[in-house]
């Protein structure tokens, strides 16, 4: 199998011209056919030697991510894309064009060990990380396609399949790749990775001092209500995970965004809105409720519209920011935790 070319930096594609004997320049070159015209065929490369795009052409892919299926929602601002990865396995990614953000929702792992029992891809397991390549292909591929409309990528979320900081040398690579002043040049800022909320790799990302904004799945109050949904909890319980998160936010000064999935009659009341704002209280923090999108194996409900309500009033009472999010592209199972492959 030929390896990625999109698992380069620049700094490794123009070691790679030397030990070539090529021309060091020549990285930069392809780098921005790449990077800012998002020609993804060295055929189209005219400015560069013919030889040296054939031996490209042969020793490297350029297609670490196929598309194998499309699938639109009804309103046709969500559109959610099935990937074959070169070795056969399949992940997901999204699109949702809103407002005017083009949103890629990207995904860093085929399926998850994390396990959590209402997310889909927890369900199906984990297969394997993602490289670096298959993560800024799915981001290449959507810059491309978006395009020929015109459109450039706003918004990127690492939130699709897989834990992202069990994968973090990797994802960090990409986000790098992505970022670089030559090429895509795309704003950390405008990046959002969430965890389960692995406390070591929450630390190594705090010392890291980066702008990528940071969002952890909390979905519980307790770590008695934690524990029976996100097997993680045992590992990194929910005390230690906040403290984690305090001292991120309070070392570099940037917000938190804390994903909170509602499921009825389970994590929804008014008591537990209040053990939540306590436990967030004084943090630089930002509260994401997401009523639970359905997934197959995971028999109970999103919360009702009322008892969503009712959370976020009482976290708005007690001064905690919050906002409901939207459901979007659910009736493609392109929601939050809804991305599921075969293997
Ligand atoms: N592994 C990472 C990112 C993947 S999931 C993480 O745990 O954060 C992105 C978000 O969707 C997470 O907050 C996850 O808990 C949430 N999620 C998973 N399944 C969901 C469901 N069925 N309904 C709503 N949100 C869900």
């Amino acid at each position: 199998m030929n390896v990625c070319f999109y698992d380069f930096n620049l700094a490794e594609l123009q070691s790679k011209m030397i030990e070539w004997g090529e021309p060091v320049f020549r990285a930069k070159q392809i780098w921005q056919f790449i990077y800012k015209k998002y020609y993804l065929n060295p055929q189209l490369w005219n400015t560069l030697p013919k030889e040296l795009r054939n031996r490209i052409s042969e020793e490297f892919s350029f297609l670490p991510v196929t598309e194998i299926k499309n699938i639109q929602s009804e309103d046709k601002q969500t559109e959610k894309v099935l990937f074959q990865l070169q070795d056969g396995k399949k992940i997901e990614a999204v699109l949702m064009k809103y407002y005017e953000r083009n949103t890629i929702c990207i995904s860093t792992q085929a399926g998850c060990a994390m396990n959590c029992a209402f997310c889909a891809t927890g369900q199906m397991g984990f297969i394997r990380n993602l490289t670096a390549g298959e993560i800024v292909g799915q981001v290449l591929f959507f810059a491309e396609k978006l395009k020929s409309a015109e459109k450039k990528i706003t918004n990127v979320v690492v939130m699709g399949m897989g834990e992202p900081f069990h994968n973090y040398e990797n994802v960090m690579k990409a986000v790098d790749i992505i970022n670089d002043p030559d090429g895509f040049q795309f704003g950390e800022r405008r990046i959002t990775i969430s965890t389960v909320g692995i406390i070591p790799m929450i630390e190594k990302f705090t010392k890291a001092k980066r702008q990528i904004n940071l969002a952890v799945s909390l979905h519980a109050p307790t770590s008695k209500i934690r524990d029976l949904i996100i097997p993680a909890n045992k590992k990194y319980p929910l005390e230690q995970l906040i403290e984690t998160c305090r001292i991120y936010t309070e070392k570099t000064g940037r917000r938190i965004t804390f994903e909170y999935a509602l499921i009825n009659g389970f994590n929804d009341s008014p008591e537990e809105a209040v053990l939540l704002a306590k436990l967030l209280k004084g943090m630089l923090c930002h509260v994401n409720l997401i009523p639970l999108n359905n997934t197959s194996k995971f028999d109970q409900k999103g919360s009702t519209r009322e008892r969503t309500n009712d959370f976020k009033m009482m976290l708005d009472k007690y001064g905690i920011a919050c906002s409901i999010r939207l459901k979007r592209g659910v009736d493609i199972g392109a929601g939050c935790g809804q991305l599921l492959t075969q293997a």
